[in-house]
């Protein structure tokens, strides 16, 4: 391979199918500056695909996503809200739901989910986490969605936490999802807001948009952009919540300074929610598929 090719950028068009010429925003990143794109404001990496594989595989271990105890708590209490949303979505009760978690690592929201009652299963393409949520007695398939075949309507909500902004072409997995999921089958799609004040504040320090922090993030949403993707796969938005936000990253600044910018953040977490301004974003889609 040429230089030229590696230095070549990985995605080149909007990956929510807009056909349109993405330009130069104004965010600099070590890989080059974030494009947009002009009908659905989408930030998009410049990064070349040997950096996102490279970026990717760091990634990969026993360990995967699984919190600490003290975080786990946290963690079920937010997966608890979203499934609450999602039973309210489909009227049905949490037994008779059937869940798909993409991109499960070693299974956490797995486990949280059959905690509460919730048929739940996984798919994780990274082999060690795979294997660690296997041996914790989770059903989990090993690979990419696209690659697996599950049977079509066998789902009635698939999850995507922290995933799309890793993904190259979205539409090629919302489009399997839109397959697997019955009829009014419900999408939640947790990722990065980029309309956040978070990541105005921020700029390009943004801890989302580090692509060796968190393994290959590529795609950058905001809510315009995610109902673009959701409109051209057979989707429609139904409820977009979003939240949290950080003034600072530590580091930036001396500790006490941290401190009191931290407290801030944490005063504005209310009017950020209401506000739909959170950096923090979960989309709840519903299939258009007839029955
Ligand atoms: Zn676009």
């Amino acid at each position: 391979m040429t230089k030229m090719k590696k230095e070549e950028p990985y995605i080149k068009t909007c990956p929510n199918g807009c056909e349109s010429v993405l330009y130069d925003s104004h965010l600099i990143l070590p890989e080059g500056i974030l494009k947009c794109c002009p009908v659905c404001s989408q930030l998009i990496s410049q990064c070349s695909q040997e950096l996102y594989i490279n970026s990717n595989q760091e990634w990969d271990s026993a360990e995967g996503t699984w919190p600490s105890k003290k975080d786990l708590k946290r963690l079920v209490k937010r997966r608890e809200q979203t499934m609450k949303t999602v039973s309210k979505l489909l009227s049905k009760r949490y037994s008779e739901i059937r869940l798909l978690d993409v991109g499960c690592s070693n299974g956490a929201f797995i486990w949280i989910a059959k905690q509460l009652g919730i048929k739940a299963e996984g798919v994780e393409p990274a082999v060690k986490a795979a294997k660690a949520a296997t041996e914790l007695g989770l059903k989990v398939h090993l690979g990419f969605l696209e690659n697996i075949k599950l049977p079509e309507n066998a789902f009635d909500v698939i999850t995507l936490f922290e995933v799309i902004e890793h993904i190259s072409n979205p539409m090629v997995l919302l489009a399997e999802c839109y397959r697997i999921l019955c009829p009014g089958g419900i999408l939640v799609i947790g990722t990065g807001n980029t309309n956040s004040w978070t990541r105005r504040i921020l700029k390009s320090r943004w801890d989302f948009f580090d692509i060796h922090q968190h393994g290959g993030h590529i795609n950058f949403y905001n809510p315009n952009s995610m109902a673009v993707l959701a409109n051209n796969t057979g989707f429609s938005v139904q409820k977009t919540k979003t939240s949290a936000v950080k003034l600072a990253e530590k580091g930036d600044f001396p500790y006490l300074i941290y401190r009191i910018l931290k407290i801030g953040s944490e005063l504005l977490n209310v009017p950020t929610k209401i506000l739909g301004k959170g950096h923090q974003m979960e989309v709840f889609l519903i299939s258009n598929k007839l029955k």
